[in-house]
């Protein structure tokens, strides 16, 4: 039996539980977290829906970010979760929480993602903090798709002194390549054929990579083909994925992470590139 709860009562926050903190308008991508964290649990699993306002740089994204609540909880009831978190805001920044409380991401937050969307990681390790304080996982499920997010997040609070597990899952895709998200709601039916192509350059550019082993050049095949399909992009850039950085010689993997506008909705999608 599948609970709809807006607070955390002490029992609850005393059981060995999973957790999946999603924003809502959910899509296959957050589902296959569920599974996964399903899988890979004795407990319970938590999906919390919260729409956090602080990682949002820009209003008009946040008021106009999909949201779509009795349709949420008819999928996760479907996947059996034990519970569905919908906290308030209230719930989770009380009057009492002041600005100091929240945190800071540093350097890291502040590349690629975080150039362009300022204060954007700060405030999902915000949210991220403040809901493993209320929820007490065991285990935490976050998507690849977010990658830098992901990195942040295994940064600040896997392995640290409550020994929360962090358990990463694959991209999720539709069948030509476009990774799943809610903001995908939001384009037209030609914006999700524009965007479709957003993977089909992450895959050029990896190929251009493998034949010339030469990671700028690349980087400028790319954004290439990013102008030639008229789609405007904040950024195209191998990273080293084990430090979230331009990558030196002595890296030893690769990732290729974008962030482009359709239809004047940001999209990010990433690609791993095994040498
Ligand atoms: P969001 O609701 O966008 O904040 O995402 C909640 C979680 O789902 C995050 O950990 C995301 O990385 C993950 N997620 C979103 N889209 C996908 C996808 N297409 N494939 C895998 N994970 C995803």
């Amino acid at each position: 039996m599948t609970r709809i709860i807006n607070e955390i009562d002490k029992k609850i926050f005393l059981e060995e539980k999973c957790f999946i903190p999603t924003m809502g308008a959910l899509h296959k991508g957050h589902l296959s977290l569920v599974k996964l964290g399903k899988q890979s649990t004795n407990g319970k699993t938590i999906v919390s829906i919260f729409v956090n306002k602080r990682q949002f740089n820009d209003e008009s994204d946040y008021d106009n970010y999909p949201i779509d609540l009795d349709k949420d909880i008819e999928l996760l009831r479907k996947e059996e979760v034990d519970y569905i978190f919908v906290p308030d805001e209230n719930y989770i920044y009380p009057k009492d929480f002041v600005e100091l409380d929240g945190m800071e991401s540093g350097e890291k937050g502040s590349l690629f993602e975080g150039a362009h969307r300022p204060g954007h990681f700060d405030g999902v390790l915000t949210v991220v903090n403040r809901l493993f304080e209320l929820v007490n996982p065991t285990s935490a499920v976050f998507g690849k798709k977010d990658a830098q997010q992901l990195y942040l997040v295994k940064e600040f609070f896997a392995n640290k002194s409550n020994n929360l597990k962090i358990i990463e899952a694959e991209i999720i895709r539709d069948k030509y390549g476009l990774a799943m998200s809610s903001r995908n709601r939001l384009l037209s039916k030609s914006g999700i054929n524009i965007a479709r192509n957003i993977f089909q350059i992450l895959k050029n550019t990896k190929e251009h990579f493998f034949q010339n082993q030469d990671i700028q050049q690349a980087e400028a095949f790319g954004k290439e083909l990013f102008n030639e399909n008229d789609i405007e992009y904040d950024y195209l850039n191998f990273v080293d994925p084990k430090y979230f950085e331009t990558p030196d010689k002595n890296h030893e993997k690769l990732l290729l992470i974008t962030a482009a506008y359709v239809e004047g909705i940001r999209l990010i999608d990433n690609m791993e590139v095994i040498q």
